[in-house]
């Protein structure tokens, strides 16, 4: 019956809107329906460490079972979600699922979420997050918050204190996409980050532009000035793996070594990738 009211008020709006702007209505309505039924499901991408090719981290990243369409990526909705309003009942969403997850997995692993602007933004982020790593018994430092160059750009002192707050609630924090804002090295010398992770654009030729090997020998270079962990992004060959290393960077995450997976599957490979229960602490993994 829903669905039939909001065609109804499609057909209302018909005259006035072009088919684009129909079109857009038509999927906002569609992904707020699917985020409310359920229609979320989080994939799961390890970071590894080069040297020993263990997972050190998980990074969560959001897909949408959809009915008709199938499993969409986050690349044709997370815009339309920020643009809608839509990214905060999301971003909700998926850090209740990371954490629901999480609290099942080793006590090592840590697990990686994108938080978009608004989220980052919102007045009482700390909080929130206290309230949700607390009802799932989980550590605040367990919780990696992705932030972008950009979110940070818009306002920089407001960005800066929002990241020392949660810095001081035991998060820890990332600057994902790193190398493709417009970040000066004198603002990033300022945020209080944990982890800087050089973009992907930056990787993908390594092997054969000389110009984007010595870019990423600056960033590892700066990364290790600041104190910061550095994460390369989208490793997909064992020449670009050998580069990072060479340069000083091993924790890699890419295809080389696992592309995004549900939790099953990851959890299969996590009781692969760490050393044998005997000998880690604390409890052992929880089997898939
Ligand atoms: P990101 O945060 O930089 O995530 C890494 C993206 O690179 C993921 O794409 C991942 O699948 C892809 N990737 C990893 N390794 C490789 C590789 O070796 N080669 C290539 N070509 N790609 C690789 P995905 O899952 O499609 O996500 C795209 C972007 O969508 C993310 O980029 C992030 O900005 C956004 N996103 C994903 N999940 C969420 C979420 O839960 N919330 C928000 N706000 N944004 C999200
Ligand atoms: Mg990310
Ligand atoms: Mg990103
Ligand atoms: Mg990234």
């Amino acid at each position: 019956a829903a669905k039939r009211a909001g065609r109804s008020q499609y057909r209302y709006f018909d005259e006035g809107l072009n088919a684009v702007a129909r079109e857009r209505l038509e999927r906002e309505s569609e992904l707020r329906h699917g985020i409310e039924q359920g229609q979320l499901r989080l994939h799961f991408q390890p970071k590894v460490d080069a040297t020993t090719r263990r997972v050190v981290g998980v990074e969560a990243l959001v897909r949408w079972q959809h009915p008709r369409l199938g499993l969409v990526m986050p690349g044709d909705f997370i815009a339309l979600a920020e643009e809608t309003g839509l990214i905060q009942p999301l971003t909700d969403w998926v850090l209740e699922a990371a954490c629901e997850a999480l609290a099942h997995w080793p006590p090592e692993v840590a697990v990686s979420v994108n938080i978009a602007a608004p989220s980052f933004a919102g007045a009482d982020l700390g909080e929130r997050l206290d309230a949700l790593v607390a009802r799932h018994g989980l550590q605040p430092g367990r919780l990696v918050l992705e932030v972008t160059e950009s979110m940070l750009m818009s306002d920089t002192t407001a960005g800066i204190a929002r990241l020392h707050e949660l810095r001081e609630h035991g998060y820890l924090l990332s600057l994902d996409d790193f190398g493709t804002g417009y970040s000066s090295l004198s603002h990033v010398k300022r945020f209080p980050l944990h982890e800087l992770k050089i973009d992907r654009a930056f990787v993908r030729d390594l092997y054969s532009d000389g110009k984007d090997r010595a870019l990423v020998a600056s960033i590892i270079t700066l990364a290790r000035l600041l104190d910061l962990q550095v994460v390369a992004e989208g490793v997909e060959t064992e020449q670009q793996a050998a580069i990072l290393c060479e340069l000083g960077c091993t924790v890699h995450q890419g295809y080389l070594y696992a592309r995004p997976l549900p939790e099953p599957a990851l959890l299969a490979l996590l009781g692969a990738a760490l050393p044998p229960a005997a000998t880690r602490p604390g409890p052992p993994p929880v089997p898939p």
